[in-house]
This record gives structure tokens, C-alpha cells and sequence, in this order.
């Protein structure tokens, strides 16, 4: 039995966790305790703390109010 190995597999990904306070959807991981991302719906301001994570991370917020339905990560 032989182990293969890919490198993009090596790149570990987070799935993070978001909630809204505010004007502000803030995403966190539930591994990097440091991480946390936060993305201002009103004026599109992106705040990215990464402490000392090196994983790539990946969120997704569904707006639950109509106020946020404009919202675009992009
Ligand atoms: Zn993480």
C-alpha cells in the first residue's frame, strides 16, 4: 500500500463561522482562536486579523434580514 499525496491538499482550509453585529458580519474559525475577519455590509470596509493562522479560510454569510440582501462579498 503506497500513500499518495497532492500538494493542494497540504494547503489546509478553514470553514468560518459568521454572525452580524451591527453594520458589521463578522467571521471567526473555530480552530484559530486569533482569526477573524470582519466585513462592514454598509461600506464594504473588509478587517482581517490573522493572528497567527497561516491556513486559508472560507465563510459564507447568509443574510437572514432584508436590510443585507445587497451585501457582496466581492
Ligand atoms: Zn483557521
Amino acid at each position: 500500500m503506497e500513500n499518495y499525496s497532492f500538494d493542494i491538499f497540504n494547503q489546509e482550509q478553514h470553514q468560518c463561522l459568521s454572525h452580524r453585529e451591527g453594520d458589521w458580519i463578522i467571521f471567526h474559525c473555530p480552530i484559530c482562536k486569533d482569526y477573524e475577519r470582519r466585513i462592514n455590509w454598509k461600506t464594504r470596509e473588509v478587517k482581517v486579523r490573522r493572528g497567527s493562522s497561516t491556513a486559508a479560510h472560507a465563510g459564507s454569510h447568509a443574510p437572514v434580514s432584508s436590510d443585507v440582501e445587497n451585501f457582496s462579498i466581492n
